[in-house]
């Protein structure tokens, strides 16, 4: 079981100290980006994926500013928008920041090859949980879909756009949600 990271961090003193971060994030902590991801509770499927938070994070200091970098994964569960099930989705999102209390127009610093985004320091310890459910929010896809091939949707999909005149196109395609296809069907062509 890994460490959770902290909260509230100190960015200048973790960045003189160059120090390195490593842990997890407690979902519950990330409100925003819970209300975006989260699952009915009993829905089918519910607790089939697990949903974990990590991050690494080392820090670094130059010429007045705190450097921030690292890596989060987070593995969610969200619902797939073509057939409605849960499904399991990675973000894997770089954190690249610096803060520094000169106050400036530029919105980044560039240090070698890396271009950090500027924070401004408020004076008060950094919202490293904030920053963080920020960057997995701009990561969230518009939509997210199975794969078409593994998609429980997907021969009814198939079908749906079939052209109606191609003799042979899916005869030996195995189908293992072809009952999904046949209820899909029978709703479909329910007389009302
Ligand atoms: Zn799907």
């Amino acid at each position: 079981m890994s460490d959770w990271l902290p909260k509230q961090i100190d960015a200048y003193k973790l960045g003189r100290k160059k120090a390195a971060l490593a842990g997890a994030i407690d979902l519950d902590s990330l409100h925003e980006l819970k209300t975006m991801v989260s699952m009915p509770g009993s829905g089918p499927g519910a607790g089939t994926y697990e949903t974990r938070i990590n991050a690494k994070i080392s820090f670094d200091y130059a010429r007045g500013a705190a450097l921030i970098q690292g890596q989060v994964i987070a593995d969610l569960v969200v619902l797939c928008q073509r057939c409605l099930q849960p499904m399991p989705l990675r973000l894997d999102s770089a954190l690249c920041f610096a803060v520094q209390t000169v106050s400036t127009t530029a919105t980044c610093l560039v240090r070698g090859t890396q271009e950090f985004e500027l924070l401004e320091d408020s004076g008060e310890e950094l919202d490293l949980y904030g920053l963080i459910e920020e960057e997995l929010i701009l990561s969230l896809p518009l939509v997210a879909r199975h794969a078409l091939s593994v998609c429980p949707a997907r021969d009814y999909i198939a079908q749906a756009h079939e052209p109606v005149t191609e003799p042979g196109a899916d005869e030996t395609t195995v189908k293992p949600f072809s009952g999904l296809k046949d209820r899909l069907r029978k709703s479909k062509t329910k007389p009302h």
